[in-house]
């Protein structure tokens, strides 16, 4: 087909790339994709009207505004260890698995900080939603933003010998996860829920209940929640859940984590 053609030809993908359009492109593909799914799936009714509108406008105040800050910071603070080239030489694919396996554990035991009274108060913008969809997962405050992607830059160094595209290629994984796990979409899967964290898991996480306040913690692997025993079973929440931080806190002081 010709359009196909075209949409593919090498002057569209540089175009694309010379325009630095590629996470705008993702982010359309999410925003109807994820929703589709949202959509064929529910786990619950959510207000898409009333609620997508502000989350849109928060979340470009937060990508242009925040996180260009919070990246800056991340260049001065963050540990990039040089490791030594027999790491380098180890097949990309485990190279890949030491990344995620790292920078996953370290968001754990960040995370597991952000719950604890001292710093509650910069996480909590995260938790203030009071439905859970996709786009319920991008809020994170300056202060978190920089703490959370110390542990990603600690385990970059495993893949700091690698092809050009694998720094978007994660950028991009790594929104689809958040999506995924925030997402109003109802999925059960005992099996893949020993691997990695899926929508009910994370929503426990969210819920308002005190007794889920430290559950199901975990980011991407399930496995440090059973470890370091912040797991609750899905299956043994009967309840359907609420969510939100119960208490009225003013909007700049919630997404300034003051
Ligand atoms: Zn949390
Ligand atoms: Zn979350």
């Amino acid at each position: 087909m010709e359009w196909v053609d075209w949409l593919l030809s090498q002057d569209i993908r540089k175009f694309v790339v010379d325009h630095n359009l590629i996470i705008p492109l993702v982010f359309i593909v999410r925003l109807f994709g994820v929703t589709a799914l949202e959509l064929l799936r529910p786990a619950r009714k959510v207000p898409y009207r009333k609620l997508m509108g502000k989350d849109l406008i928060l979340i470009s105040i937060y990508w242009f505004g925040m996180v260009p800050i919070a990246e800056s910071m991340d260049q001065v603070i963050a540990i990039r260890p040089h490791l030594p080239q027999v790491v380098h030489d180890m097949p990309l694919l485990l190279r890949l698995f030491c990344y995620f396996l790292i920078a996953d554990f370290g968001h754990y035991w960040i995370h597991r900080l952000m719950h604890t009274a001292i710093v509650w108060r910069i996480h909590k913008w995260h938790h203030s939603p009071t439905h859970m969809y996709w786009l319920a997962g991008f809020r994170a405050t300056i202060p978190e933003h920089v703490i959370v992607n110390l542990p990603y830059l600690f385990a970059y160094s495993f893949l700091d010998l690698s092809p050009s595209w694998m720094e978007l290629t994660i950028g991009i994984f790594n929104n689809l996860q958040n999506d995924w796990m925030h997402a109003n979409i109802t999925w059960r899967s005992d099996w893949l829920e020993w691997l990695i964290v899926t929508p009910r898991y994370h929503h426990i996480h969210h819920s308002d209940k005190p007794e889920h306040y430290l559950a199901n913690l975990a980011a991407l692997f399930t496995i440090w929640d059973r470890l370091f025993g912040t797991y609750v079973d899905p299956d043994s929440v009967k309840d359907d859940l609420s969510f939100g931080i119960g208490e009225e806190v003013p909007p700049l002081r919630l997404v300034l984590g003051v």
